[in-house]
C-alpha cells in the first residue's frame, strides 16, 4: 500500500530541479581548471578564521563555475623566486604539542610550492578584489593552458572525496562562515597535507596528513580546534536538526542482505535549507527519501577522504522538494539497504558495529519502534521490550519498542539458546550461539580474521589483545552464568547509580576480541562466552580472562549508565564514558571477587603505559587523554586504547582514592543525576568532583589534578625520605617527596601514611612539584612505619 503511493508521489510530483544535488555533484566531479581564469599574482592573502595563507609570488588558476560559483583554485609558485606560506597557529598548549609531535613545530609555519583550494563561500571574490592592488597581477592564459591541463586531474581526485560537502553548501547557498574551505598543501618538509576550515565540524579548522600505515590508512590531525569566533561563544549551538521518534522496519533475507524502512521526525532549527546532511555505514545505500510524502533527492558517495574522521560513517544528503522551515515536524522515509550481516560459518553471524545501520544525524536521544522480518532459524534482538514475535510465511517478525529516549539503536541475530536472569526488577536475558564459531576451532581456516581484526581496532570497541586460551571450547559453557553475572552487575550498579537506560537488557555474542554497550542490548565477545583452559603459568587468575570472563560483561553492563544515561558531545569527552564504565566494572569486580582483582587490572594497565611506544617513549606520552581517538594516529596506534582504558580507569581510581569512598559514590550519583540524558563535557567533570572534594584540600578546584592527568601528560617516579627529630612527646617527623621523569609543572597528590603504635594510622597528603616536597608532622612517639602511597592512590613509575 504503503509502496504504491510512494509510486504515486514520484510520478506526480517530479519536481523541476530533480536531479539537482546529482547534476552539481556530476559538476564537481567532472570539473576543470578554466585557462581564461589564470593569473600571474603577488601577495594575495586569504584569510578564514585562523587560517592565514599568503600567495607571494606565482600563478593561480581558478576553475570553471559550478551552480554558478567557481569552487577552486591552484597556486604553483613557478616563477623566479616565486614563494607561498600558510601560518596556523594552535590556540592552546595541548594543540600545540600535538602539532609539534608531528611537524616538530608548535605552530604551523609552512612555504609551500603548491597549493589546492576547494570553496563555496566567496574566495574567488576575495581574491579578483585583491588583484588591482599590485601592477605585476594580470590575466595569463598562455600559463593558464598548461595549468588546466597539469592540475585538471589532481581537481577531479580531490572533488570527488569533498563532493557531497560541497554539494551540500552549494544547494544551500553558504555564504561566509558557513561555507566549507578546504585545501591541500605541498611543501619541501612536510608533503602534502590537509588543512581545512568546515564549519559542519564542532571543531571547524583540522590541519593534518593522510598517511597509510601496515595497510591501514591513518588521518593524522595535527591539530584540530575552534574557530576564533566560536571560542568566544558562550552557549553551544543548538542542533540544525532535531530528530525524534525513529520507526523502522526491516527484513533480513536468507542471504543476509537487510533491507529497511526508516521513518524519523525532523525537525529543523532555522528556515530555508534545501539540502540536509544524515550520516551512514557505507555498507548501506540508501535508495529513496520521502519527505512529508514527497520524494526527495538523495545523494550519496563514497569519500574517503573527506569522512576518514566520521568513525565509520559516511554522509549522504537529502535534499527535499520544499526548502525546509524552521520548527516544523517532518516526517522523513528513507528506503536503504546493504549488507550488515556476515556470516562466519554455521550460522555464527556477525553485525558490523562500525557505522549506523539507519540514517542518522549526530547521536540524539529518540525513541524507538523496531519492527524485523528475518530467517526464522534465527533469533533476532534489539533494544527495548519484546513488543511481538510470531511466524510469518517462511520467515519470523520480530517488533521491540523502546518506552525512554536512546540514542542509538543496534541489533544482534543468531541462532541463539537463551538463559534469563531478574534481579531488582531488572530483566537480563543472554543469548548464546549454538555453534562454535569456526576461527575458533582447532586447526580451522580463519576466514573471518581481517573483518574482526579492523572491528576490533576501531573506537567502538573494547580490546584486549592477544590470545585467549581456551581447549574443548564450547559457547555455551558460560551462558547461565553470564545471565546471573550480568544481573548480579546490574543490580550492584542500579543500587549506586540510579536505574539503568533501559529495565530490559540483552546480551548477545559478537565474534571478535571486543565488546560493546549499546542502551538495552550489549554484545560480548564470543570468547567471553567459553570457560577458560587451567592456567599454564602458576596460579591465580590472568588478566585476559579476568578480562573476558569478568571485566567485559560488567563493563558493557555499565555503559547502560556511562554512554547511555549521561553522555558525551565530543571525542574530547568520549575517554570519561570508557573510564567510568570500566571503573564501574572494577568496582563490581572488587565486590564479587575481592580487591586484588581491581589491583591485578591497575597494575596490567600501568605495565601497557609504561611500555615503551615505537618513539622510545612510554605509550602514555603519545597525547593527553582528551586528545581521544587522534591517539590512534599512524604514530602508534595502539596507544589510544591503552590511554582511553588504562589511564582513564586510573584517572577515576585516583579521584576516588583522593576524595574517599564515601564522596567518591556520592559524586557519581550527582553526576548521573546532574547530566541525566544530557551530554557532559571534561570540564563540567571537573567542576562536580571539585564539589566533593575533602575539606582543605590542597587541590579543591581539582585544576592542578586535570592539569597534570587529564591535559597533560606523565606519569611521575615518586621518592620520599623522612627523619624524626626532638625528644618524645615533641618529636617532629619531617620529610620530602621528591618527583621526578615528568615536566616542571606536573604536580601529583600523593598521601603518606603515618604508623604509631596504638594509634590510629593518619594521612597526610602532599601536593608534589618540580622541588622536593616538604612535609613535617608532630607527633608525640616515634613512628612505627612511614609509607608513600601504599595502597595505589597513584599512577607512579
Ligand atoms: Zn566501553
Amino acid at each position: 500500500m504503503i509502496r504504491w503511493e510512494l509510486v504515486v508521489a514520484l510520478c506526480l510530483i517530479a519536481p523541476v530541479w530533480a536531479g539537482e544535488a546529482d547534476s552539481l555533484a556530476r559538476a564537481i566531479r567532472e570539473n576543470s581548471f578554466d585557462r581564461e581564469e589564470c593569473y600571474r599574482v603577488r601577495d594575495l592573502t586569504l584569510a578564514i578564521e585562523d587560517i592565514k595563507i599568503y600567495l607571494t609570488d606565482g600563478h593561480l588558476i581558478f576553475s570553471r563555475p559550478v551552480g554558478g560559483r567557481r569552487i577552486a583554485a591552484v597556486f604553483v609558485a613557478d616563477v623566479e623566486g616565486g614563494d607561498a606560506e600558510v601560518i596556523l597557529l594552535p590556540p592552546d598548549r595541548a594543540e600545540r604539542r600535538s602539532l609539534a609531535s608531528y611537524i616538530h613545530s608548535p605552530n604551523l609555519d609552512e612555504h609551500f610550492r603548491t597549493g589546492m583550494f576547494l570553496f563555496t563561500g566567496g574566495t574567488y571574490d576575495a581574491i579578483l578584489a585583491q588583484l588591482p592592488s599590485n601592477p605585476t597581477n594580470r590575466r595569463t592564459p598562455e600559463i593558464g593552458a598548461l595549468l588546466e591541463e597539469q592540475f585538471t586531474p589532481v581537481l577531479r581526485n580531490l572533488s570527488a572525496s569533498y563532493q557531497t560537502r560541497l554539494v551540500l553548501d552549494l544547494l544551500n547557498h553558504a555564504e561566509g562562515g558557513e561555507a566549507v574551505f578546504a585545501s591541500v598543501l605541498e611543501s619541501a618538509n612536510l608533503g602534502a597535507f590537509d588543512l581545512v576550515y568546515d564549519p559542519l565540524r564542532a571543531e571547524p579548522i583540522i590541519a593534518g596528513q593522510m598517511t597509510s600505515r601496515d595497510n591501514r590508512l591513518f588521518l593524522d590531525a595535527w591539530t584540530s580546534f575552534k574557530t576564533r569566533s566560536m571560542r568566544k561563544e558562550t552557549a553551544p549551538r543548538p542542533p540544525d536538526l532535531a530528530l525524534s521518534g525513529y520507526r523502522i522496519e526491516a527484513a533480513i533475507g536468507g542471504d543476509l542482505e537487510l533491507k529497511a524502512t526508516t521513518r524519523v521526525k525532523v525537525r529543523p532549527s532555522h528556515s530555508g535549507l534545501r539540502a540536509v546532511p544524515f550520516d551512514i555505514s557505507p555498507l548501506m545505500t540508501v535508495t529513496s527519501v520521502t519527505v512529508d510524502g514527497r520524494a526527495a533527492e538523495v545523494l550519496q558517495r563514497e569519500s574517503p577522504r573527506g569522512n576518514a574522521m566520521r568513525s565509520g560513517n559516511e554522509m549522504f544528503l537529502v535534499a527535499p522538494a520544499e526548502p525546509l522551515a524552521a520548527g516544523r515536524d517532518y516526517e522523513f522515509v528513507f528506503e536503504h539497504s546493504g549488507k550488515v550481516v556476515f556470516d562466519t560459518g554455521d550460522r555464527v553471524l556477525f553485525v558490523t558495529a562500525r557505522g549506523n545501520w539507519y540514517p542518522l544525524h549526530g547521536l540524539q536521544f529518540a525513541t524507538y519502534d523496531l519492527t524485523f522480518r528475518h530467517p526464522k532459524d534465527l533469533d533476532l534482538v534489539a533494544p527495548g521490550e519484546l513488543v511481538e514475535t510470531r511466524a510469518d510465511g517462511d520467515g519470523r517478525v520480530t517488533r521491540f519498542r523502546t518506552r525512554s529516549s536512546i540514542r542509538f539503536a543496534g541489533f544482534n541475530l543468531g541462532n541463539y539458546a537463551r538463559a534469563r536472569a531478574e534481579r531488582g526488577g531488572y530483566v537480563v536475558e543472554v543469548c548464546a550461539n549454538r555453534a562454535l564459531q569456526r576461527d575458533l576451532k582447532p586447526q580451522s581456516a580463519l576466514p573471518m580474521r581481517d573483518v574482526i581484526t579492523t572491528q576490533s581496532s576501531r573506537r567502538l570497541g573494547e580490546v584486549m589483545s592477544g590470545p585467549f586460551p581456551a581447549t574443548a571450547p564450547n559457547p555455551l559453557d558460560r551462558l547461565q552464568e553470564i545471565a546471573t553475572g550480568v544481573a548480579a552487575a546490574l543490580e550492584f550498579m542500579a543500587a549506586r547509580f540510579g536505574p539503568p537506560a533501559l529495565n530490559h537488557l540483552t546480551v548477545s555474542p559478537i565474534p571478535g576480541t571486543f565488546g560493546q554497550g549499546f542502551p538495552g542490548l550489549i554484545y560480548l565477545s564470543t570468547l567471553s562466552y567459553l570457560k577458560s583452559a587451567p592456567h599454564s603459568i602458576g596460579s591465580g587468575v590472568q588478566p585476559q580472562e579476568l578480562f573476558f570472563q569478568q571485566l567485559l560483561q560488567a563493563h558493557e553492563t555499565a555503559h547502560q549508565w556511562w554512554g547511555n544515561r549521561v553522555t558525551t558531545g565530543s571525542y574530547r569527552d568520549n575517554w570519561m564514558m570508557e573510564a567510568l564504565a570500566n571503573y564501574s566494572a572494577l568496582l563490581y569486580l572488587e565486590k564479587t571477587t575481592g580487591a586484588h582483582s581491581v589491583d591485578l587490572m591497575l597494575d596490567t594497565y600501568r605495565t601497557e603505559l609504561l611500555a615503551k611506544g615505537e618513539s622510545g617513549q612510554p605509550v602514555e606520552s603519545a597525547g593527553p587523554i582528551t586528545m581521544g581517538t587522534r591517539l590512534e594516529s599512524s604514530q602508534d596506534p595502539g596507544a589510544w586504547r591503552s590511554i582511553t582504558y588504562g589511564k582513564g580507569t586510573w584517572i577515576i581510581h585516583m579521584l576516588r582514592r583522593y576524595l574517599g569512598d564515601q564522596r567518591f559514590f556520592a559524586m557519581l550519583v550527582e553526576v548521573l543525576k546532574r547530566y541525566d540524558h544530557q551530554e557532559i563535557s571534561t570540564e563540567d567533570f571537573r567542576r562536580v568532583v571539585a564539589r566533593f572534594t575533602p575539606p582543605k584540600s590542597d587541590d579543591a578546584d581539582l585544576e592542578t589534578f586535570f592539569d597534570s592527568w587529564v591535559y597533560g601528560t606523565g606519569i611521575p617516579t615518586l621518592k620520599m625520605s623522612y627523619s624524626v627529630k626532638g625528644k618524645a612527646p615533641a618529636l617532629r617527623l619531617v620529610g620530602t617527596v621528591t618527583q621526578t621523569d615528568v615536566e616542571r609543572d606536573f604536580a601529583a597528590l600523593v598521601p603518606v601514611e603515618i604508623h604509631v603504635a596504638g594509634s590510629p594510622t593518619t594521612t597526610q597528603w602532599i601536593r608534589c612539584g618540580s622541588e622536593p616536597a616538604t612535609f613535617s608532622v608532630a607527633l608525640k612517639q616515634p613512628p612505627s612505619r612511614v609509607t608513600l602511597d601504599p595502597d595505589r592512590a597513584v599512577l607512579r613509575r
